[in-house]
């Protein structure tokens, strides 16, 4: 800018030099020729009353002498008498040098004007200047009185030449002294003005430079002011206004740090860094309120993933939950891989996801295949995939773990979610924290503190939810129910603690021989009863057999030695054997353990009709 002001003014500058040169030099010139035509008329006129008067004296043969007198007098080129044809054709041609020789002494002959011809050239300048004579009966001469002319024509007229070659030469000079005085005037007015300007130049300059900077976000730039007028005044209010939102955005930034607990990414605009911060608050704010109204985990997590997916556009990505019973890790969902993105070992072992066992971030960015249990390393040596796990506290334990694979290309891209990311877990935490301890309170409460089996109440709860669904695939439930024989001797033989010890492993032995989707319940007192979910007809018999046999082979040890018990099973099948009235399909088996009972103990019996003498129904 200011190169281009300074070129603007020194063009002005010359323009305007070259403008009074030339109204000089055409000055000069104008004067020059009006004093040579005002000479040349002035010698004209005397010229002609002079030779008038030759001519009333009778003396006009002197004419020569006078003319030739007057042309050194005057400094003229030549100064010639011209006859015009009324004098010819009255008094003859005259002298040769008394004809016309050029077209301007014969325009002036015919026309009777005056005119006048300046001629140019390097060498030489000359002003020609011819004078007609036209006849007039006025004045102190009578023309008539000589002439046989008519008023007004035109008798002869006088040529001349003013040699102003000198003249020229006079005026260039002085054009030359004006010029370069003019020249030295108007470098220095030039250079005044630059040095004038200089300052406030500077100063556009960086208020240029700083409102940029303040478009870009960044109000920490402020401008130099060196100038102590109005412009002083305006560089700092710029920086005034800066310093005040730098303030103010960075004071929001700091409150809002403290208020989510992490601070999010800079990009050194600091105008866009707090609108995202503001519309990720309100965002996490929205779903903080959200997931707070949610009655299920399952709902918690399924608004993670929407979050991920498609809030952050994440398209690979997994959320496991620690199950801190059995310190495995769970997989609560998977995208953008069929399986897992980790191995199955932390399946078994939650100690072997780094995440969880450290509790910190893992980024393979900081060590290429940081942890050994991605599935992927393969890829992350290539650096073709990379992978940020973050752990999710909770009541001072990691309670989840979220894993974000990426491509190394969103490398950027990664870093600058991984804040808002935190934010989201960070809302969601306490939020799962307390329906993970509901959940842990309703499971505790259906479970048999002694046996680790679940309760009667469990049974109560999902009786309606189990024979619905049995009911509605046609698939049948096998009932067992199991009593240990002889059980009070044990507490009479051994004490309580003992039959307690028992129960426990005759529990665990009938558990580990049915499937994991079977219930296995604590009825009452030693009566275990067992759920077998989705069975085969007939094939609840097999069950029970299996598990007589397997509680008759298991050797118990107690101190002091070993001893063995025996159970007795009645078996009965929702929903045949009892109409689809599932608690009635309970009786028929207890009715059959009655009969196993009957029958000697160690025994598996079988309901059938027969043996239901009828009575209560249930
Ligand atoms: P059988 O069933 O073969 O007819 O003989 P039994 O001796 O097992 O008789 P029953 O089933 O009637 O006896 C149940 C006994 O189990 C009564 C009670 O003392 C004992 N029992 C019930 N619950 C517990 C328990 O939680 N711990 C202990 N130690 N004993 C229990
Ligand atoms: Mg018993
Ligand atoms: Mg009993």
């Amino acid at each position: 800018m200011k190169g281009k002001l300074v070129f603007k003014l020194g063009l002005w500058m010359v323009l305007l030099f070259l403008i009074t040169v030339g109204i000089v030099a055409y000055s000069f010139r104008k004067t020059v020729l009006e004093s040579a035509e005002e000479t040349a008329i002035t010698v004209a006129d005397v010229v002609r009353d002079t030779l008038t008067s030759y001519m009333v004296l009778g003396i006009m043969d002197k004419r020569d002498v006078f003319l030739s007198e007057i042309k050194d007098a005057k400094g003229l080129e030549y100064i010639r008498v011209i006859r015009g044809e009324p004098v010819i054709r009255q008094f003859g041609e005259g002298l040769s040098s008394e004809k016309p020789v050029d077209e301007l002494e014969r325009l002036v002959l015919t026309t009777g004007r005056m005119m006048s011809e300046l001629k140019e050239s390097p060498e030489r300048v000359v002003y020609k200047l011819v004078v007609p004579y036209k006849a007039t009966a006025t004045g102190t001469v009578n023309c008539m009185q000589c002439h046989k002319v008519k008023e007004g024509e035109v008798l002869g007229a006088i040529s001349l030449a003013v040699d102003l070659t000198h003249k020229r030469q006079e005026a260039l000079t002085l054009l030359g002294v004006y010029s370069l005085l003019a020249g030295g005037v108007f470098s220095l007015l030039f250079l005044t003005i630059v040095r004038h300007f200089q300052p406030y130049s500077r100063l556009f300059e960086d208020m240029k430079r700083v409102l940029n900077k303040f478009k870009e976000g960044n109000f920490k730039e402020k401008v130099k002011a060196e100038l102590h007028d109005e412009a002083g005044e305006l560089a700092q209010v710029v920086n005034s206004v800066g310093e005040q939102l730098d303030s103010i955005l960075s004071n929001i930034r700091q409150k809002v740090s403290m208020l989510i607990g992490y601070s999010v990414m800079d990009t050194e605009n600091d105008l866009k860094d707090t609108e995202k911060i503001v519309n990720e608050l309100v965002k996490i704010s929205h779903f903080k309120r959200t997931i707070e109204q949610d009655r299920r985990k399952e709902d918690i997590y399924n608004r993670i993933e929407t979050v991920l997916a498609e809030y952050m556009s994440l398209d690979k990505f997994s959320i496991y939950e620690v199950d801190h019973r059995r310190n495995a890790m769970k997989v609560i969902s998977v995208h953008g891989e069929e399986d897992m993105w980790c191995s199955k070992v932390i399946l078994e072992d939650a100690n072997e996801c780094r995440a969880r066992r450290t509790g910190e971030d893992v980024d393979s960015q900081d060590f290429p295949c940081i942890c050994p249990r991605f599935a992927h390393n393969d890829l992350c040596t290539t650096a073709g995939l990379r992978y940020y796990c973050i752990p999710v506290n909770m009541g001072g334990k990691v309670g989840n773990v979220v894993q974000i694979v990426y491509e190394a290309e969103m490398d950027m891209f990664i870093r600058m979610i991984i804040p808002y990311i935190k934010g989201y877990l960070q809302e969601a935490s306490p939020v799962l924290e307390s329906k993970s301890l509901m959940e842990l309170l309703q499971e505790q409460s259906y479970i048999d503190q002694l046996t680790g089996l679940y309760n009667r109440r469990f049974l109560e709860e999902i009786a309606d939810k189990i024979t619905a669904q049995a009911k509605r695939r046609g698939s049948l439930i096998g009932i067992l129910m199991i009593d240990i024989d002889f059980f009070k001797q044990v507490n009479d033989k051994y004490g309580h603690d003992v039959g307690d010890r028992v129960l426990k492993e005759i529990a665990s032995v009938v558990k580990g021989t049915v499937r994991e989707s079977d219930y296995v319940i604590r009825f009452g007192g030693e009566e275990i009863m067992v759920l077998l979910m989705d069975v085969k007809e007939g094939f609840s018999v097999k069950v029970a057999e299996k598990i007589r046999k397997a509680v008759e082979n298991k050797p118990i040890e107690i101190t002091g030695g070993v001893i063995k018990k025996t159970v007795s099973i009645g078996v009965s099948e929702f929903p045949k054997d009892c109409e689809g009235k599932f608690w009635q399909c309970i009786k028929f088996a207890d009715v059959a353990l009655y009969r196993a009972k009957e029958e000697g103990r160690n025994k598996v019996v079988r309901f059938t009709p027969d043996m239901w003498k009828g009575g209560e129904e249930y």
